[in-house]
């Protein structure tokens, strides 16, 4: 899982593809931000 942060606003989203358009100022653009929580059993292959 990834965390998405929009480039306009700072709204994030934890998602597993890219977000469409931002669901707090509409913006259509998100970054990748990798979060690592250090356990197995979350699914997000850390
Ligand atoms: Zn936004």
């Amino acid at each position: 899982m990834a965390i998405w942060v929009c480039d306009n606003c700072g709204f994030t989203k934890e998602w597993r593809c890219k977000p469409k358009k931002c669901s707090s100022c509409e913006w259509m653009n998100f970054s990748k931000k990798e979060e690592s929580c250090g356990c197995v059993w979350c699914g997000c292959k850390k």
